[in-house]
């Protein structure tokens, strides 16, 4: 069976706090794990959370903040130290080249494993596995920051009342569906669109297209909402967003299930992140995310 969830290792903005480490963030994606934004202390909540190195295909990070990259020192030299069999793949803001190099090789170690680095200097598709397209787009913050997004193609449901119907049984319907018809039936006449899963992660922004272009019709959106909507020009000024201002983004993008993380330390609180969402209209799956949560994709529409 397929599993498809959030691990969430770190959940703190800036500096880690008694209860939040730095941030960090383990998408499985059927068999694959892709890792988001790891900040310091992330190989250690690996391990807490039950992740592997051998767990790790795909590397991504938003931007070269420490909070978001300070991680990736432990965790390239621990995949080469369990000799990781499997080709993994970085991705970073092309900009932050310098920085990548320093993370990859901040220390002495023996490099074991093929370790593709595959910087981002643009919108769009970056990569294409047949199983899901990741797609980025540049956000607005101090430093640049890409914002990253998985899609799954489309995909047909077979409707057995209609096979039926038709009399479509046993080796013809894998016929049907390899060729598209058979005997005057089509395929569409015998299935419906399932539509395939978007999974979105959008960190260190203020609102700009790029936030909405990313959340657009998501099952899973997660999301920074660094201040609470008091501190709304404090917010706009460091380039990081409210809780109300990604909850509205998520009503508007017709977001499914709304992950609210990348907490300032600021706030001891974390009910009213989840009031001031409600308060702005999102009446989704809601989640204000604390260290070592596991969060599943919903199920299919
Ligand atoms: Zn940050």
């Amino acid at each position: 069976m397929s599993v498809r969830e959030l691990v969430v290792l770190g959940t703190a903005s800036q500096v880690p706090t008694r209860h939040r480490n730095h941030n960090g963030y383990l998408l499985r994606w059927d068999g694959e794990g892709i890792l988001f934004d790891p900040g310091e202390g992330t190989q250690r909540q690996m391990l807490r959370a039950g992740v592997a190195a051998h767990d790790l295909n795909r590397i991504c990070v938003t931007h070269f903040h420490g909070d978001h990259s300070l991680g990736l020192a432990g965790v390239i030299q621990r995949i080469n130290l369990d000799k990781v069999p499997h080709p993994v793949t970085a991705h970073y803001p092309l900009s932050g080249q310098r920085f990548f190099d320093r993370l990859r090789y901040a220390t002495a170690y023996r490099e074991t494993v093929d370790l593709t680095q595959a910087p981002v200097s643009a919108d769009g598709v970056i990569a294409d596995t047949g199983g899901y397209t990741l797609e980025t787009a540049r956000l607005s913050h101090p430093v640049e920051s890409y914002g990253y997004r998985l899609v799954e193609p489309d995909g047909r449901r077979m409707l057995p009342e209609r096979l039926a119907a038709h009399g479509i049984k046993g080796p013809d319907v894998g016929r049907l569906q390899r060729e598209g018809a058979l005997g005057g039936v089509s395929l569409a006449d015998v299935s419906e669109v399932r539509r395939g899963q978007r999974f979105a992660f959008v960190m260190d922004t203020r609102l700009c297209d790029g936030v909405y272009a990313l959340a657009d019709g998501c099952d899973m959106l997660v999301i920074e909402s660094t201040f609470l909507d008091d501190d709304v020009e404090l917010a706009a000024e460091h380039g990081h967003l409210t809780a109300g201002q990604a909850a509205r983004v998520a009503v508007d993008c017709g977001v499914r299930h709304l992950v609210l993380t990348h907490f300032s330390q600021r706030y001891t609180e974390p009910d009213e992140f989840e009031r001031q969402a409600r308060d702005a209209g999102f009446g989704g799956e809601l989640t204000v995310a604390h260290d070592l949560l596991r969060v599943p994709m919903p199920k299919r529409r």
